[in-house]
C-alpha cells in the first residue's frame, strides 16, 4: 500500500485502516499466515509529514531453543515525523510497517521464557517430558 505526498498536502490529514497481505515472511521461519492490519494516519506539516500508526497481527515462528512453531501476538504503536524528501513522492507504507516490525522483533524467539529446549543429547523437546539420557546426566553431575 502507497501514499502520494500530493494526496497528503491536498487533504492535510489522510487516516486509513486496511489490511495488509503483502508482508509475509519478515526473516527466515517467521512469518504472518493471516494479512496484518494497518491502522494509520498522516497530518500534513509545513516541512513533513507527521505520522502515526498502528500495526496487529499474528507472527508465526520457530522458537530457537526447541524449534517447536509457535505463534504471537504483534501490536505496535509508532509515531514519527518524516522529511519531504525523505517521503518521497510515493511512500509506501508496507515497506514502512515491514521496517517497524522488524526493529521490534526480540533477538532471540522463544515459545515462552521458560522453554526447556532440546536434550543435546537425543534431541527430545524437553518440555514434553524428560527423556532417559537427561536423568542420566544429572545423576552423574550429583556424583
Ligand atoms: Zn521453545
Ligand atoms: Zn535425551
Amino acid at each position: 500500500m502507497t501514499i502520494t505526498l500530493k494526496e497528503i498536502k491536498e487533504k492535510k490529514k489522510v487516516r486509513m485502516s486496511f489490511f495488509d497481505d503483502s508482508i509475509k515472511e519478515l526473516i527466515k521461519d517467521c512469518k504472518f499466515n493471516e494479512p496484518v492490519e494497518i491502522k494509520c494516519t498522516f497530518i500534513l506539516k509545513p516541512d513533513k509529514v507527521s505520522l502515526n500508526i498502528e500495526i496487529s497481527g499474528v507472527l508465526s515462528a520457530n522458537c530457537d531453543r526447541c524449534l517447536e512453531n509457535f505463534t504471537r501476538n504483534i501490536n505496535i504503536t509508532e509515531k514519527r515525523d518524516i522529511k519531504f524528501e525523505e517521503f518521497g513522492e510515493e511512500f509506501n507504507i508496507s515497506e514502512e510497517v515491514f521496517q517497524d516490525i522488524l526493529l521490534s522483533l526480540p533477538m532471540k524467539f522463544l515459545c515462552s521464557d521458560d522453554c526447556k529446549g532440546l536434550c543435546p543429547i537425543c534431541g527430545q523437546n524437553l518440555n514434553f517430558g524428560k527423556c532417559n539420557c537427561e536423568i542420566k546426566n544429572s545423576q552423574e553431575k550429583e556424583i
